[in-house]
């Protein structure tokens, strides 16, 4: 494995830990440009109930932000997760020269698992590197499942939790008013 790739996963690896700490799937990503990181992002589709919250999306955004500009053709993308249909999409879209990705995804990877974007003849051909890190990202999605099946288990649905958190919150404003009022 290519060492350079490994070190820039890990970076892509501690954006997936912080999602996993907010309750979103932990799927984390980093471009880099020039040797330096220009754009991070992390799952944050539960948080602002909006698709297009991918890692990479919020990555690409980040580093057009940076070089004022949507072409990102310089820049190579790390992500702990295989890139979807509508990430593998924006990446061709933004010109990025090279996907690194770590775990395969069976169920809806479009860098080889489903279906490869990526060898379509579109205008702009990306390089692929996938499986670096690979146990590593995949484990972390594992546990992070496994966790919230058994916090299901303990506390019924996901769901129900939400539902439950609302009715502390509601408690919680509604004593506050009622010290207002006396
Ligand atoms: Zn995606």
């Amino acid at each position: 494995m290519n060492p350079t790739d490994a070190v820039r996963m890990r970076s892509a690896i501690r954006q997936a830990v912080r999602a996993a700490a907010e309750d979103e799937p932990p799927i984390g990503a980093v471009i880099v440009h020039e040797g330096k990181i220009i754009g991070r992002g992390r799952n944050r589709r539960e948080r602002f109930q909006d698709v297009t919250r991918h890692a990479e999306i919020e990555a690409i955004r980040q580093a057009s932000r940076r070089l004022d500009s949507w072409r990102l053709t310089d820049c190579d993308l790390y992500v702990t997760l295989e890139p979807c249909v509508m990430c593998a999409g924006a990446i061709v879209q933004a010109r990025i020269r090279t996907v690194v990705f770590g775990a395969y995804d069976p169920k809806a990877g479009a860098a080889g698992s489903v279906t490869d974007v990526f060898s379509l003849r579109l205008n702009h051909e990306v390089e692929v590197r996938g499986g670096v890190l690979a146990d590593e990202c995949a484990l972390l999605l594992k546990d992070f499942f496994k966790n919230r099946r058994l916090l299901d288990k303990m506390q019924g649905t996901r769901a129900q939790r939400k539902q439950d958190a609302l009715r502390v919150l509601r408690r919680a404003q509604q004593s506050e008013s009622d010290r207002e009022l006396t």
